[in-house]
This record gives structure tokens, C-alpha cells and sequence, in this order.
């Protein structure tokens, strides 16, 4: 049963879903003494190796390094795994650079850290925990969010698993089958965009040397107008290489000759960096994935169920807080949980009802990144606006904040962040 007004019982709580923010929630969740079973459709990805078509590294900013630090795996993630970025290193068509840096006043930086090491992590920090169960091969099959019961196909075995349970916490992503429950409850807003863009991965390997072949520090970016390429450093010292584009774009290039004039074209200083072999190999060995925002409210369902990171809010990776609003959930929660004593209804209510505006906002921030990233960051007004940005953030640096600044460098709520440039731009 769920707990009231402060009870001591401890909840049995299914977590669906063992990605990045399903598997720090068990964690949370542990360490307050409830029971946590958490279900994951894959096997353990500590025993498979990375499977294309996701992205491989992605940006840890403060409000992640917060959740992390919260169950003790900050420290290791960002000094002894993730390679700092402290500017984005602008790749121009001539082939020349020159960096914007993310913070010149307080020279704060974003970090590079693997998708999957990283899910290793919390996995293995989940079992420290004796009161953590976790069941890989597991997928959700079907849910009824009002009396906590659940099924679960087991992929290996195609045995069906019916499992109850005090809460239900979907962390299932962005086609989450929690939401898909939640969406036969009456009063569920719920909206969904793909955009026309797609993304690939390639890869610019490490040297013969094993050194990096870029300067390490950057978040490397090729704007390009109605398309970008960047590439983020990886441990090994490879790089991995994001191409977003239309899709139209990615159908019209059919042919080598045409992959390679198109890179020459545009992003010639790449193709020796990825090699012209690998490059024709990585581009027609996959399809461009498609990218999805998804919006919804509430993110609960009495006190019984409730979504959290991409399965309550998907949003385009370009701000790259998606994991990081997604683990920000999770401290929110905490917090929730310390404030109301375990008091289900309350947390529950206090996250749905305060929640969405923040992830409505990042979501609708992330959208207008690519834009800035992929054109207006080549623009003189972008840069005139970025000095005054920065020298009023030196002189005022409690006053004046600029967005990039406030989402990724402070926890200030995404909507607070986004209110603060509405004043700003009116300034
Ligand atoms: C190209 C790209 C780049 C990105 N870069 C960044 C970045 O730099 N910084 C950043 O903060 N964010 C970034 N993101 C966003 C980030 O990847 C997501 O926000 C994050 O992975 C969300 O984590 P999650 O655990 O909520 O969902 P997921 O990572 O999608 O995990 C969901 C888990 O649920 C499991 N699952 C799904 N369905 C079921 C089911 N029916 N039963 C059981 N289990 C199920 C899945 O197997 C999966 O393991 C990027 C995303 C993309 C696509």
C-alpha cells in the first residue's frame, strides 16, 4: 500500500526501464530503504556491446552532475571519466576553426561522458544495494496504473511474468509503455513531433599515435545552415560525430561519389580526419535516426504510477539536457520524498503539478538551439549579442546570467531560465 502522511513502511516500487535515469532512480530510491525491482527491456548492457543508432556520448552539465553527486558517482564521472569541453570549436567550409567559449567569465565547461559506461556505472552503484532486484529481458507488456499490477514478456524465454506492486515508476523513454497506459486516463494532454531532421553517427578515430586528432577541450560544431555536423571526444580518444539533417538530404546521397563530393563541399577538413573508406562505410552502414519531442501532462497517475525523464519529456538533443533534465527528475524526487516523509500522494502531486512547465520549456529551448547552433552561430549579430552576453555577466554575474549560462551551469528552473532572457532581450 502507499504511504501516508509520513508512514515508515517501505514501498515495493517497479522501475520500468534500466537506461540512465531508470537506473539512478533505483538508486534514490534504495538508499531511502524502499524495495526497488527495476525491469529493462535489453539484456544487461554490461554484457552486449554497443549497439549502433544511439548516441554514444552526450554532455553531463550541472543539473546531472547534481543528480550524480547526490548517490556518490560525480566525483567519478566527471574526473576520472569525462573529457571537459569548454568552448564550442567552430568548423568553418574552408576548413579554419576558432572556439566560442561556453563561460569566459568562470571558464565553467560541459563534459564528454559514454552513454553506456556511464549506464554501467549506476547499474553497478544500484548493487551496493541489497534491496535493489534487477530483471534485463524484461519487457512491459501491459500495466493498470490504478491497482499497481503489471506483465512483462521475458524476451529470452517469450514466458509472460504478471508482477504488483505499491508504485509503478515509468523511466521507459520516449516511446514509453508506461505513457501509453497513462494515455487511456481521461484529462491526459499529450503531444508528439518528430522533425523533418534526422541524425547518423560516424566516428574520427584516435591517431596511429593513440592521441586525438582534434583538440580534445571542444565541443566541435560545423554550422552549416539548414544543417550541422559536431563530434564529441571520447576516452580512447576517438571522436564521435553527429550528422544532423534533413532527411531529404540523407536520401539524396545515394552514391559514394556523391557522399564524398557533398563532404568535400562542406566539411572537407573532416574527411581525412574520418578517412574516406570509413566515412563511405559508416554512412551506408546505417540510416539516419529520426528525433522526437514528446510533451505530456500529468506524469502521474494517483499515487500509484508516474513517468520521469525522456518518457515524460523527450525533447531534440540540441540544448544536450535531456539526459540531464531526465536525471534532474530524480534529485527533484528526492527532494520530494525527504519534504514529504515518503508521503506518496504529496510528492506525487507536487511533481506533476510543478514539473511540466520546466520540461515544456527545455523542450521548446532544445528546438531553438539547432537552430542557433547549426546557422545563427556563423552570424555576426550571434556574436556581437554573445560579448555583450558575457562582458554584462562579468560586470553583473548575479544579475545577468545569459541562457546558455542558466540552463547549463546553474539548476535555476528551465522556465525561470527561460523568463530571464525574455527580460534580458527586452534590455
Ligand atoms: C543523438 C542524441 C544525442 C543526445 N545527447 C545528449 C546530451 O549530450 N546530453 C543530454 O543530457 N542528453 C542527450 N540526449 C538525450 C538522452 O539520450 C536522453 O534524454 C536519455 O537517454 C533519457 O534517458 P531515459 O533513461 O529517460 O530513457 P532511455 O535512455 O531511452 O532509456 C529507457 C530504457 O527503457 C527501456 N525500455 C523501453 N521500453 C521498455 C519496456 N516496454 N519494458 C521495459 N523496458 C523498456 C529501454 O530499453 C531503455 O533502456 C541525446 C539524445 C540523442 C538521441
Amino acid at each position: 500500500m502507499a504511504l501516508q502522511n509520513g508512514n515508515t513502511k517501505k514501498l515495493d516500487i517497479v522501475i520500468v526501464g534500466g537506461g540512465l535515469v531508470g537506473s539512478l532512480e533505483a538508486i534514490y530510491l534504495a538508499k531511502r530503504g524502499h524495495h526497488v525491482s527495476l525491469y529493462e527491456y535489453r539484456e544487461d548492457l554490461r554484457k552486449t556491446p554497443h549497439v549502433r543508432g544511439r548516441s554514444i556520448n552526450l554532455a553531463l552539465s550541472v543539473r546531472g552532475r547534481k543528480a550524480l553527486k547526490g548517490v556518490g558517482v560525480e566525483d567519478h564521472m566527471v574526473n576520472e571519466h569525462g573529457i571537459p569541453m569548454r568552448a564550442r570549436m567552430i568548423h568553418r567550409p574552408d576548413g579554419t576553426t576558432y572556439p566560442i567559449p561556453y563561460d569566459a567569465r568562470t571558464n565553467q565547461c560541459i563534459y564528454s561522458v559514454g552513454r553506456n559506461y556511464l549506464n554501467n556505472i549506476l547499474l553497478k552503484e544500484s548493487e551496493k544495494y541489497d534491496n535493489v532486484k534487477k530483471y534485463f529481458n524484461h519487457k512491459l507488456l501491459k500495466a493498470n496504473l490504478q491497482n499497481g499490477s503489471l506483465t512483462f514478456l521475458k524476451t529470452d524465454t517469450k514466458e509472460t511474468v504478471d508482477v504488483t506492486t505499491d508504485l509503478i515508476i515509468g523511466a521507459d523513454g520516449a516511446f514509453s509503455a508506461v505513457r501509453k497506459e497513462m494515455m487511456k486516463q481521461p484529462l491526459f494532454d499529450f503531444s508528439q513531433q518528430y522533425i523533418e531532421h534526422g541524425y547518423l553517427e560516424l566516428c574520427i578515430p584516435a591517431s596511429e599515435d593513440g592521441g586525438f586528432l582534434m583538440p580534445p577541450n571542444y565541443l566541435h560544431i560545423w554550422p552549416r545552415g539548414t544543417f550541422m555536423m559536431i563530434a564529441l571526444p571520447n576516452q580512447d580518444c576517438s571522436w564521435t560525430v553527429t550528422l544532423f539533417m534533413p532527411f531529404k538530404n540523407f536520401k539524396d546521397i545515394d552514391t559514394e561519389e556523391k557522399l564524398l563530393s557533398f563532404f568535400k563541399q562542406y566539411f572537407p577538413d573532416s574527411i581525412t580526419l574520418i578517412g574516406e573508406k570509413k566515412l563511405i562505410q559508416d554512412f551506408f552502414g546505417g540510416s539516419p535516426s529520426p528525433l522526437v519531442t514528446v510533451k505530456c501532462r500529468p506524469y502521474n497517475v494517483n499515487d500509484k504510477a508516474l513517468i520521469i525523464g525522456d518518457a515524460a519529456h523527450a525533447v531534440v538533443p540540441f540544448y544536450g539536457q535531456g539526459m540531464n533534465a531526465g536525471f534532474e527528475d530524480c534529485s527533484i524526487l528526492d527532494e520530494l520524498f525527504q519534504k514529504h516523509q515518503d508521503d506518496v500522494p504529496k510528492i506525487f502531486k507536487e511533481f506533476s503539478e510543478t514539473r511540466w512547465k520546466d520540461c515544456f520549456a527545455i523542450s521548446d529551448l532544445a528546438m531553438y538551439n539547432y537552430i542557433e547552433m547549426r546557422d545563427l552561430v556563423t552570424r555576426p549579430s550571434y556574436l556581437i549579442r554573445k560579448t555583450m552576453d558575457d562582458f554584462l555577466f562579468w560586470l553583473m554575474p548575479d544579475f545577468w546570467v545569459p541562457l546558455y549560462n542558466s540552463v547549463t551551469f546553474t539548476t535555476m528552473p528551465y522556465s525561470q531560465c527561460v523568463k530571464n532572457r525574455d527580460w534580458q532581450n527586452k534590455v
